[in-house]
């Protein structure tokens, strides 16, 4: 059972999922959990999508956590956030520094990352630099994760495209709340560096690592370009990235 924790599909393309899902079944991956951004996509609409999805999305949530940040009203982090895995059935939160305005250890951020664990739903946060303009690269470095961890002691956090060249294999081994997650970064420097991939899931524990693409319809290279740099790995290990760490987390 392959497992992809970081794929999106986004709002201009709802009436392309038959086409998403073609695309994970050329690139066999059994499941892919949709990350929206708020505001910027609704929580609804992603339950719209995994009701349509014939069991292959699993949805995840995404909150403001900051509304004076980005000048849009918003609602309680932490009843939205309530009523989308209550009511709307969705599995996980994604929060995103840059786009959403905020340092990954503010402590404004407590209250909706500890309401995640006992919702119990893991929280993925992008760290590292992005393409886009939005918001200051010194709030998405994964070292403050850090702190979040120590913060929110029983939620699961995981670092989306957790660099092998960084700390990220250190936090994994610091914290048992935190999760690493391989998009973009692995496949750009495993690529130039053979052993690289295995060295980082030794040392982070091949437990804490989950599969991660970025995938969105069209970027078949990003699904491609991971899978050549993980095929290095140990066949057990590659089994517990590839999916078993997922379903774990999520109680799929
Ligand atoms: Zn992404």
């Amino acid at each position: 059972m392959r497992i992809d924790v970081h794929t999106h599909i986004w709002n201009d393309q709802f009436d392309r999922l038959d086409q998403f899902i073609g695309s994970l079944d050329e690139l066999a991956i059994d499941r892919a959990c949709v990350l929206p951004i708020a505001p910027y996509m609704r929580n609804e609409d992603m339950a719209d999508l995994v009701e349509r999805s014939n069991g292959r999305i699993v949805g995840w949530a995404s909150v403001l956590p900051f509304a004076e940040t980005t000048g849009i009203p918003r609602v309680d982090p932490v009843e939205d956030l309530r009523h989308a895995i209550e009511d709307l059935g969705l599995k996980g939160l994604k929060l995103h520094p840059l786009i959403q305005g905020f340092a990954l250890n503010d402590p404004g951020l407590v209250p909706v990352v500890s309401a995640a664990g006992e919702l119990g739903v893991p929280v993925l946060f992008h760290t590292g630099p992005a393409n886009g303009r939005a918001g200051r690269m010194e709030n998405a470095r994964i070292e403050l994760l850090d702190d979040l961890a120590i913060m929110c002691p029983n939620t699961i956090m995981i670092a989306g495209h957790a660099s092998p060249l960084g700390p990220a294999s250190y936090l994994a081994r610091k914290h048992p709340n935190v999760y690493l997650e391989t998009s973009i970064t692995w496949a750009r420097w495993c690529k130039l560096m053979p052993g690289l991939a295995s060295m980082v899931t030794e040392h982070a524990g091949a437990d804490k690592i989950l599969y991660g693409t970025d995938f969105s319809i069209g970027r078949d290279e990003r699904v491609t370009g991971l899978n050549a740099v993980l095929e290095e790995l140990d066949p057990a290990d590659l089994e517990k990235i590839s999916g078993q760490n997922a379903a774990r987390i999520l109680n799929l």
